[in-house]
């Protein structure tokens, strides 16, 4: 009997103290956070705009309302770019935006937007989540005051727009073209004249013959800016972003200030965004691209082989430079080499010869 008064009393004081703890934690997360995000993109932009609503919509869902945010696209609160300056003193408590926008912060913030000749969208994935390239991203961000989440991703873009056609190295001599980060860089070395334009001009710019070219990202969104109609020659491969990781950005203070349920909803709901976007823009291209070719006569057409191994070539030194900026950015660049060699000996033998194999189905 006393063993099993003992037992209960157990329990009872068991219970009482859990219900004290579950009280506290009903009691703390009855905060309420009202955030703001801004962007780098137009107000509901394709793909861009739509991913950050998408987020801030998840948020708040499965926060239950607990964590309420406001979307600003562009300009609406603050330009395009300045939403990392903006977000790092805590003017907003989030952005959505892309990482190669900031290699003015830091050079080794090339390493998470995407770069050329580099990973796949599921190698840079496999890097992020499970090769410590989250991890780093988040020390480099750290000194920003700043926590960064993968939030989208756009697969395998094009080469992009161009008033003349590419046929030989020579083309590229002079060509004035939009293409932001570390491609801008390559282009730069073969000759070219980068150009960065927030999303917001690239359309004028081209039409008007401002520019010669412009990059901008895949079928779908392409389409969707109308750059069909500035110039008619679609070029592949997107060799400079062989698939582009978007982020989102947290003002760390804000981050902090959260409970410790709240903050795994942010990072989760962006690792689900993540995913949705590269599965929206996938399927989508598809049908953009029918839509181009066969609705607005676009010329789809292929850099030359000795257009992309040159551009390989310049690339691997411009990265290379990268590295040697400092010494994070060689831990960075090296994490990601070392990843990328190990990634693409398996590409090689799994998506990639399959894909080939594919290519021949019906041609024998
Ligand atoms: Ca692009």
């Amino acid at each position: 009997m006393e063993r099993r008064g003992f037992i209960k009393s157990l329990a009872t004081g068991a219970l009482a103290a859990s219900s004290v703890t579950i009280g506290q934690r009903a009691f703390a997360s009855k905060a309420e956070f009202n955030w703001k995000m801004i962007t780098s993109w137009p107000k509901n932009y394709p793909l861009l705009g739509t991913n950050a609503n998408h987020v801030a919509k998840l948020i708040e869902q499965m926060s239950n309302g607990r964590i309420r945010i406001k979307v600003y696209g562009a300009n609406e609160l603050v330009p395009a770019f300045e939403v990392f300056d903006a977000v790092s003193r805590g003017t907003a408590q989030m952005g959505h935006s892309g990482a190669f926008y900031w290699k003015g912060k830091h050079q080794a913030v090339q390493f998470f937007g995407a770069i050329p000749f580099g990973m796949n969208a599921q190698e840079v994935n496999a890097w992020l989540y499970y090769g410590g390239g989250m991890e780093l991203w988040e020390e480099l961000y750290d000194q920003f005051n700043l926590i960064p989440v993968a939030t989208g991703s756009s697969g395998a873009q094009m080469a992009g727009w161009f008033r003349h056609d590419i046929n030989s190295l020579e083309d590229l001599k002079g060509l004035k073209m939009r293409i932001p980060g570390l491609g801008g860089e390559v282009l730069k070395r073969a000759g070219g004249v980068p150009v960065n334009l927030p999303a917001g001009e690239i359309f004028t710019s081209l039409q008007s013959g401002a520019i010669d070219a412009t990059e901008w990202t895949g079928p779908y969104l392409d389409l969707a800016f109308g750059l069909y109609k500035a110039a008619k020659n679609y070029y592949y491969p997107g060799w400079h972003e062989p698939s582009t990781t978007i982020e989102a950005m947290i003002n760390k203070d804000a981050f902090v200030a959260l409970p410790a349920d709240l903050q795994v909803i942010v990072k989760q709901a962006c690792k689900s965004a993540n995913m949705d976007m590269l599965a929206e823009n996938a399927a989508k291209n598809n049908i953009a691209l029918d839509t181009l070719v066969d609705k607005h006569g676009v010329q789809v057409k292929c850099l030359p082989d000795e257009v992309l191994t040159r551009l390989s070539g310049l690339c691997l030194e411009a990265v290379q430079e990268v590295a040697e900026q400092d010494p994070f950015s060689r831990k960075v660049y090296e994490s990601y080499n070392n990843f990328s060699q190990r990634a693409s000996r398996w590409t090689d033998i799994s998506e990639y010869a399959y894909l080939k194999g594919r290519s021949l189905e019906g041609k024998s």
